[in-house]
């Protein structure tokens, strides 16, 4: 199966069985979703939405998640991943595009790396449930050691690597628990 991924233009390119539309990306540009392309909208990754609600920046003890912060490699700004406002517009524009296209790809939907989130908001949320971070920040279920393992794992394999230099990025921060 030959995947089409389109970016700007929803104009079908010759020879894909599955084409994808980015109707919303992370520069968080929002465009019309297609009756017959696959919809694809970034979550927490969204320019947009962090320049005019600078306040829901996802946070960490390296600072915010603007894309402009050089103590992370990140490529765009990342929204705190429990803004409550955030989160409710997003469900709603979500349903919206679903009615008008056959379906929905989510992207950007995690916390960003680099230890993120830190803010108020997050760190009394994972306090309460009890969880280890790196548990909570992965969305496993679970608390046990074995689901802990598995979680520190998949998120060590999937350190950042720099597509220019190759040079990888530990992701892992632990923040400030008390
Ligand atoms: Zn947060």
């Amino acid at each position: 199966m030959k995947f089409g991924s389109y970016v700007f233009l929803p104009e079908k390119a010759e020879g894909f069985d599955f084409h994808l539309y980015r109707v919303k990306p992370e520069v968080g540009r929002r465009m019309p979703p297609q009756p017959d392309m696959y919809s694809n909208i970034a979550f927490f990754g969204d320019n947009v939405a962090a320049r005019n609600h600078p306040d829901w920046i996802s946070q960490s003890p390296l600072g915010p998640a603007w894309r402009t912060n050089n103590n992370f490699n990140v490529r765009w700004d990342v929204l705190c991943a429990t803004q409550p406002e955030h989160r409710e517009e997003q469900l709603d524009y979500i349903e919206d595009v679903a009615r008008h296209s056959p379906g929905v790809w989510l992207n950007s939907i995690h916390f960003a790396e680099h230890g993120h989130c830190t803010c108020p908001r997050c760190n009394e949320k994972w306090k309460k449930s009890g969880r280890w971070w790196i548990v909570r920040r992965s969305g496993t279920p679970g608390n046990d050691a074995t689901t802990a393992k598995q979680a520190y794992d998949l998120m060590i394999q999937n350190r950042r690597v720099d597509l220019v230099t190759g040079k990888r990025t530990p992701i892992l921060r632990m923040p400030p628990t008390r």
